[in-house]
Protein backbone atom coordinates (compact mmCIF):
# COMPACT_ATOMS: atom_id res chain seq x y z
CA UNK A 1 0.00 0.00 0.00
CA UNK A 2 3.15 2.00 0.09
CA UNK A 3 3.00 3.19 -3.32
CA UNK A 4 -0.81 3.38 -3.18
CA UNK A 5 -0.79 6.39 -0.17
CA UNK A 6 2.06 8.43 -2.03
CA UNK A 7 -0.50 8.37 -5.07
CA UNK A 8 -3.39 9.75 -2.88
CA UNK A 9 -0.57 12.68 -0.52
CA UNK A 10 0.19 13.83 -4.36
CA UNK A 11 -3.39 13.59 -5.24
CA UNK A 12 -2.87 11.61 -8.63
CA UNK A 13 -6.47 11.96 -9.90
CA UNK A 14 -5.55 15.44 -10.01
CA UNK A 15 -2.72 14.96 -12.24
CA UNK A 16 -5.00 12.86 -13.94
CA UNK A 17 -8.11 15.49 -14.71
CA UNK A 18 -5.30 17.44 -16.27
CA UNK A 19 -4.18 15.28 -18.69
CA UNK A 20 -8.10 14.03 -19.61
CA UNK A 21 -8.89 17.54 -19.91
CA UNK A 22 -5.44 18.34 -22.21
CA UNK A 23 -5.45 15.35 -25.09
CA UNK A 24 -9.00 13.50 -24.43
CA UNK A 25 -11.65 16.31 -25.72
CA UNK A 26 -14.91 14.47 -26.42
CA UNK A 27 -16.81 15.49 -28.93
CA UNK A 28 -18.31 14.82 -32.27
CA UNK A 29 -16.42 16.99 -34.36
CA UNK A 30 -14.36 14.35 -36.65
CA UNK A 31 -11.16 14.92 -38.32
CA UNK A 32 -9.57 13.74 -41.68
CA UNK A 33 -6.79 10.87 -40.15
CA UNK A 34 -5.24 12.06 -43.79
CA UNK A 35 -4.56 15.76 -42.35
CA UNK A 36 -4.17 15.37 -38.64
CA UNK A 37 -2.65 12.55 -36.57
CA UNK A 38 -5.63 11.15 -34.87
CA UNK A 39 -3.25 10.18 -31.68
CA UNK A 40 -0.53 10.98 -29.71
CA UNK A 41 2.43 9.06 -28.83
CA UNK A 42 4.60 9.60 -25.64
CA UNK A 43 8.35 8.47 -26.00
CA UNK A 44 9.12 6.08 -23.19
CA UNK A 45 11.65 4.53 -21.87
CA UNK A 46 11.00 1.01 -21.24
CA UNK A 47 10.21 -2.04 -23.59
CA UNK A 48 6.38 -1.96 -22.52
CA UNK A 49 3.75 -0.13 -24.43
CA UNK A 50 0.49 1.18 -23.19
CA UNK A 51 -2.26 1.68 -25.26
CA UNK A 52 -5.88 3.49 -24.94
CA UNK A 53 -7.48 2.75 -28.00
CA UNK A 54 -10.73 4.44 -26.64
CA UNK A 55 -9.56 7.13 -25.06
CA UNK A 56 -11.83 9.36 -27.40
CA UNK A 57 -15.05 8.88 -28.95
CA UNK A 58 -14.58 6.31 -31.98
CA UNK A 59 -17.04 5.10 -34.73
CA UNK A 60 -17.94 1.66 -35.31
CA UNK A 61 -20.69 0.30 -38.11
CA UNK A 62 -20.71 4.19 -38.88
CA UNK A 63 -22.28 5.05 -35.64
CA UNK A 64 -20.38 7.15 -32.89
CA UNK A 65 -19.44 5.27 -29.78
CA UNK A 66 -18.76 6.59 -26.26
CA UNK A 67 -15.01 7.18 -25.41
CA UNK A 68 -13.83 4.62 -22.39
CA UNK A 69 -13.91 7.44 -19.70
CA UNK A 70 -10.75 8.47 -18.48
CA UNK A 71 -8.65 5.41 -20.30
CA UNK A 72 -6.49 8.09 -22.23
CA UNK A 73 -5.26 9.78 -18.83
CA UNK A 74 -4.31 6.73 -16.93
CA UNK A 75 -2.35 5.54 -19.75
CA UNK A 76 -0.47 8.83 -19.93
CA UNK A 77 -0.14 8.99 -16.35
CA UNK A 78 0.85 5.13 -16.09
CA UNK A 79 3.48 6.41 -18.65
CA UNK A 80 4.83 9.33 -16.15
CA UNK A 81 4.97 6.73 -13.45
CA UNK A 82 6.90 4.22 -15.11
CA UNK A 83 8.53 5.02 -18.30
CA UNK A 84 6.45 2.96 -20.68
CA UNK A 85 5.92 3.83 -23.90
CA UNK A 86 2.32 5.32 -24.87
CA UNK A 87 -0.20 5.84 -27.97
CA UNK A 88 -3.84 6.91 -26.79
CA UNK A 89 -6.56 8.35 -29.48
CA UNK A 90 -7.33 11.72 -29.34
CA UNK A 91 -9.71 12.34 -32.10
CA UNK A 92 -12.81 10.60 -33.48
CA UNK A 93 -11.73 9.84 -36.92
CA UNK A 94 -13.95 7.38 -38.22
CA UNK A 95 -12.41 4.58 -37.34
CA UNK A 96 -12.09 1.64 -34.04
CA UNK A 97 -8.81 0.88 -33.57
CA UNK A 98 -9.83 -2.12 -31.29
CA UNK A 99 -11.47 -3.41 -34.34
CA UNK A 100 -10.59 -2.09 -37.82
CA UNK A 101 -8.27 -4.01 -40.81
CA UNK A 102 -6.78 -2.54 -41.86
CA UNK A 103 -5.95 0.20 -39.20
CA UNK A 104 -4.17 2.85 -38.95
CA UNK A 105 -3.86 3.19 -34.97
CA UNK A 106 -2.20 -0.20 -35.26
CA UNK A 107 0.08 0.54 -38.08
CA UNK A 108 1.40 3.38 -35.31
CA UNK A 109 1.43 0.64 -32.99
CA UNK A 110 3.56 -1.90 -35.38
CA UNK A 111 5.98 1.32 -36.01
CA UNK A 112 6.55 1.45 -32.04
CA UNK A 113 6.93 -2.40 -31.61
CA UNK A 114 9.71 -2.29 -34.00
CA UNK A 115 11.46 0.89 -33.56
CA UNK A 116 11.59 0.67 -30.01
CA UNK A 117 11.66 -2.95 -29.47
CA UNK A 118 8.69 -3.48 -27.18
CA UNK A 119 8.51 -6.93 -25.28
CA UNK A 120 4.68 -6.05 -23.72
CA UNK A 121 1.89 -4.25 -24.78
CA UNK A 122 -0.57 -3.88 -22.07
CA UNK A 123 -4.18 -2.43 -24.24
CA UNK A 124 -6.78 -0.69 -21.41
CA UNK A 125 -9.95 0.04 -22.11
CA UNK A 126 -13.37 1.04 -19.44
CA UNK A 127 -16.45 -1.37 -18.60
CA UNK A 128 -19.36 -0.34 -17.06
CA UNK A 129 -19.72 -0.13 -13.21
CA UNK A 130 -22.52 -2.72 -13.66
CA UNK A 131 -19.69 -5.56 -14.25
CA UNK A 132 -19.24 -7.86 -11.17
CA UNK A 133 -15.91 -8.12 -11.76
CA UNK A 134 -13.32 -4.78 -10.69
CA UNK A 135 -10.77 -5.67 -13.48
CA UNK A 136 -10.92 -8.08 -16.39
CA UNK A 137 -7.76 -9.44 -17.82
CA UNK A 138 -8.06 -10.40 -21.56
CA UNK A 139 -5.50 -13.09 -22.53
CA UNK A 140 -6.93 -14.57 -25.23
CA UNK A 141 -7.53 -17.41 -22.88
CA UNK A 142 -4.29 -17.63 -21.62
CA UNK A 143 -2.71 -17.12 -25.07
CA UNK A 144 -1.64 -14.13 -25.38
CA UNK A 145 1.18 -13.53 -22.58
CA UNK A 146 3.32 -16.06 -23.92
CA UNK A 147 5.57 -18.15 -21.32
CA UNK A 148 5.22 -16.19 -18.22
CA UNK A 149 4.30 -18.98 -16.32
CA UNK A 150 3.67 -17.12 -12.77
CA UNK A 151 1.43 -14.08 -14.96
CA UNK A 152 -1.48 -15.02 -13.84
CA UNK A 153 -0.84 -15.04 -10.15
CA UNK A 154 1.68 -12.13 -10.44
CA UNK A 155 -1.18 -9.92 -11.72
CA UNK A 156 -4.14 -10.85 -9.44
CA UNK A 157 -1.02 -10.47 -6.44
CA UNK A 158 -0.84 -6.63 -7.96
CA UNK A 159 -4.20 -5.58 -7.73
CA UNK A 160 -4.94 -7.37 -4.62
CA UNK A 161 -1.78 -5.95 -2.95
CA UNK A 162 -3.97 -2.29 -3.10
CA UNK A 163 -7.01 -3.73 -2.23
CA UNK A 164 -8.92 -4.30 -5.78
CA UNK A 165 -10.34 -7.76 -5.04
CA UNK A 166 -12.32 -8.89 -7.92
CA UNK A 167 -10.02 -9.94 -10.88
CA UNK A 168 -11.30 -12.48 -13.45
CA UNK A 169 -10.12 -13.43 -16.74
CA UNK A 170 -10.79 -13.45 -20.30
CA UNK A 171 -14.86 -12.21 -19.73
CA UNK A 172 -12.92 -10.17 -22.55
CA UNK A 173 -10.76 -12.66 -23.78
CA UNK A 174 -10.02 -10.37 -26.60
CA UNK A 175 -10.50 -12.73 -29.27
CA UNK A 176 -14.06 -11.94 -31.36
CA UNK A 177 -12.93 -8.57 -32.91
CA UNK A 178 -9.53 -7.80 -34.33
CA UNK A 179 -8.08 -6.08 -30.92
CA UNK A 180 -4.95 -5.04 -30.24
CA UNK A 181 -3.83 -7.36 -28.32
CA UNK A 182 -4.67 -10.09 -31.20
CA UNK A 183 -2.77 -7.94 -33.54
CA UNK A 184 0.54 -7.88 -31.14
CA UNK A 185 -0.09 -11.36 -30.47
CA UNK A 186 -0.40 -12.83 -33.66
CA UNK A 187 1.02 -10.47 -36.44
CA UNK A 188 3.92 -9.58 -34.43
CA UNK A 189 4.86 -11.75 -32.19
CA UNK A 190 4.29 -9.60 -29.11
CA UNK A 191 2.74 -10.67 -25.66
CA UNK A 192 -0.11 -8.37 -24.24
CA UNK A 193 -3.18 -8.38 -22.37
CA UNK A 194 -6.15 -6.45 -22.75
CA UNK A 195 -7.51 -4.87 -19.12
CA UNK A 196 -11.16 -3.57 -18.74
CA UNK A 197 -11.65 -1.96 -15.97
CA UNK A 198 -14.92 -0.87 -14.26
CA UNK A 199 -15.90 2.51 -14.07
CA UNK A 200 -15.62 2.57 -10.17
CA UNK A 201 -11.84 2.80 -10.67
CA UNK A 202 -11.87 5.28 -13.45
CA UNK A 203 -13.41 7.97 -11.58
CA UNK A 204 -11.19 11.01 -10.94
CA UNK A 205 -13.99 12.47 -8.16
CA UNK A 206 -12.70 9.20 -5.90
CA UNK A 207 -9.09 9.76 -5.19
CA UNK A 208 -8.90 6.21 -2.77
CA UNK A 209 -10.05 4.10 -5.67
CA UNK A 210 -7.76 5.87 -8.59
CA UNK A 211 -4.62 5.84 -6.39
CA UNK A 212 -5.31 1.87 -5.68
CA UNK A 213 -5.97 1.41 -9.33
CA UNK A 214 -2.55 3.09 -10.38
CA UNK A 215 -0.79 1.54 -7.76
CA UNK A 216 -1.57 -2.25 -9.31
CA UNK A 217 -1.08 -0.74 -12.81
CA UNK A 218 2.39 0.70 -11.91
CA UNK A 219 3.06 -2.94 -9.96
CA UNK A 220 2.06 -4.87 -13.21
CA UNK A 221 4.96 -2.43 -14.99
CA UNK A 222 7.37 -3.08 -12.76
CA UNK A 223 6.42 -6.74 -12.80
CA UNK A 224 6.51 -7.16 -16.45
CA UNK A 225 9.85 -4.76 -17.00
CA UNK A 226 11.83 -7.25 -14.61
CA UNK A 227 10.57 -10.62 -15.92
ZN1 LIG B 1 -12.90 -0.08 -25.17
Amino acid sequence: MKLCNEYINTRINEEAFSIEQTYFVKTDRRVNPKEMEPYRFFQGNIPILITAPHAVRHMRKKKIKPSDQFTGAIAVVLHNKTGAYCLATTKLYGGDPAVDKPCIFKEKIREIVIKHGIKFVIDIHGASSERPFDVDVGTMRGKSFGEKSKFVEEIINCFHQNDIKKITFDNFPALKQFTITRFVVDEMNCPGIQLEINRKYRAHQNLNAFAQLMASLTSVVNYLTKE
